[in-house]
């Protein structure tokens, strides 16, 4: 499969990128050999492309992001995010940055010169761990079976960096209602009176055929979105965006919990079941957070 490894990340995550690399070859790429993507947006230095280099014999390339990509659409109002900053009382309430890469994640990753040849992507994040040996190759799985969103955790938002969230979403599809799935996963997202209730894959992993999030539908979404400018005023993540598209646009059946992979991303891990006995996995499925808490 044309397919690669991509990560945005910042030259200060060397350590913990270097971490995820070591686990990912150890666990899955010295046999498979998939091409890493590094982007950022400012230039990387040498010794963090030397200090993942040296840990796979896989290609490895370095991006750099458009100011486009990167940055704050002129229709926000600087005064009033301005006071968002201020008063938000949310993890990185007060961050532009943290903005920055919520908004790149969710409507810019995919258009990167970098990417473009490729069908797949694997989305990787510094300090994370893989538990199991990946005996499979989770591209040319999704790819032979029709899948278009894989996911390993999920989570719920902090609801008041999605305020709005819903609302707009509901907007777009009023004007579009033909691009809703009629086999959608719109159930998943609300609670008993029709609001969001938070539901999303937590996109620091996630395995995604790029058509999805490169078709009219998702791209027409994500400028709705970015009109609304709730990346900015609220806090909008790249994970309830992305999983709000997934829910509405796809088959709820081209979605896939690759309920066999053994993964940690600060501070919440995913073990698979049975993996105490089985010989390739090291974690406790008693002490999966994921099953016992969402
Ligand atoms: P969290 O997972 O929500 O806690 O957010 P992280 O801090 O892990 O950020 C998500 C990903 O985006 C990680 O791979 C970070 O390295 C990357 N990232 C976050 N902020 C920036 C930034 O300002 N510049 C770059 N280049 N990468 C960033
Ligand atoms: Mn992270």
């Amino acid at each position: 499969v044309k397919a690669a490894l991509v990560a945005l990340v910042r030259n200060t995550d060397l350590l913990g990128m270097r971490q995820t690399i070591r686990q990912i070859e150890d666990r899955f790429n010295s046999r498979f050999n998939y091409p890493y993507i590094f982007l950022n947006d400012v230039p990387f230095t040498e010794e963090f492309k030397a200090g993942v280099r040296i840990l796979t014999s896989a290609n490895v390339s370095f991006g750099e992001l458009d100011s486009e990509s990167w940055g704050m659409p002129e229709w926000i109002d600087r005064e009033r995010f301005e006071v968002v900053k201020r008063t938000a009382r949310y993890p990185h309430g007060g961050s532009d940055s943290y903005r920055k890469m919520c908004r790149f994640q969710s409507g810019f990753i995919h258009k990167h010169p970098l990417l473009a040849d490729l069908e797949f992507y694997w989305r990787i994040e510094p300090d994370v761990e893989f538990f199991c040996d990946q005996e499979y190759d989770p591209f040319v799985y999704m790819k032979e079976n029709g899948l278009k969103y894989g996911w390993v955790i999920g989570m719920t938002e902090f609801m008041d960096t999605v305020a709005t969230l819903w609302n707009t979403t509901m907007g777009f599809i009023a004007e579009h209602p033909g691009m809703v799935s009629p086999a959608n996963l719109k159930r998943w997202l609300l609670d008993d009176a029709g609001n969001y209730n938070g539901c999303h894959f937590w996109t620091n992993f996630e395995i995604v055929d790029l058509s999805f999030y490169r078709s009219p539908e998702y791209e027409a979404y994500f400028q709705h979105l970015d009109r609304a400018g709730g990346f900015f005023y609220e806090r909008w993540g790249d994970a309830p965006v992305h999983s709000i598209a997934a829910a509405l646009f796809l088959n709820a059946s081209q979605t896939h919990w690759f309920e066999d992979i053994g993964y940690f991303h600060p501070a919440v891990a995913k073990c698979p079941s049975g993996s105490n006995i089985r010989s390739k996995c090291v974690c406790d499925p008693q002490r999966s957070f994921v099953e016992k808490s969402y």
